[in-house]
């Protein structure tokens, strides 16, 4: 820890974006419009500069790719064993516990089974405003080719649903969401996520 940070301890976390492929950038917008730090991450050995990390949306196969090389799936495990971690999208199929529709490799940091374009072609995107448990104020969610959350362990919290299907969820410090918060005004979401680095570095 340099001295930057023992002067402001949990006021400004500083969160990774995993910057390989996806929508980083508007999540990097997003956490500094919530009062956090954000800092890219192109390589494992960036994960020790962070305090907590966004793995964006985007294309999860291509994503995977990236990481199989170099160690970086582990990496990653290892990260989230102590630190928060908010799937978003392709995100939530990462670190979901099992993959569906086709099968693929996952992190399995959430007890959750993701079924990939679960929503099919016809309606691949589209705009839903909806209640939560962040507030009574309905939130908006932009889903594009979304994945669906089709099973949930005792562990995980379901905070929103869309059709009864569970479209943000945590797990202690595990956070995931089907939609993509970062491409709203509304800076819920990302408000929640930074309280839980906050709080976990407490
Ligand atoms: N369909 C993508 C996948 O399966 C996810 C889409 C997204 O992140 N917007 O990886």
């Amino acid at each position: 820890m340099n001295s930057l940070y023992e002067q402001s301890p949990a006021t400004h976390p500083r969160i990774g974006v995993l910057a390989i492929q996806g929508d980083y950038s508007a999540h990097a917008q997003a956490l500094t419009e919530s009062g956090a730090e954000a800092i890219e991450i192109r390589k494992p050995e960036e994960l020790a500069n962070a305090d907590a990390l966004i793995l964006p949306g985007g294309e999860s196969t291509t994503m995977l790719k990236f990481l199989e090389r170099g160690n970086f799936l582990n990496a990653l495990k290892e990260f989230a064993a102590q630190k928060p971690v908010f799937g978003t999208c392709a995100g939530a199929i990462l670190i979901a516990r099992e993959v569906r529709h086709p099968a693929q490799v996952s992190l399995g940091l959430l007890d959750a089974v993701v079924e990939r374009n679960a929503y099919g072609r016809q309606i691949d995107s589209s705009i839903l405003t909806a209640p939560t448990e962040l507030g009574p104020e309905l939130l908006e969610m932009v889903f594009i080719r979304a994945p669906r959350i089709v099973e949930t362990g005792p562990e995980v919290e379901i905070l929103a649903r869309r059709d009864g299907f569970p479209v943000l969820v945590r797990q202690g410090r595990i956070l995931a969401a089907t939609f993509h918060p970062e491409l709203s005004a509304d800076r819920r979401v990302h408000q929640y996520f930074v309280d839980t680095v906050t709080n976990s570095k407490l």
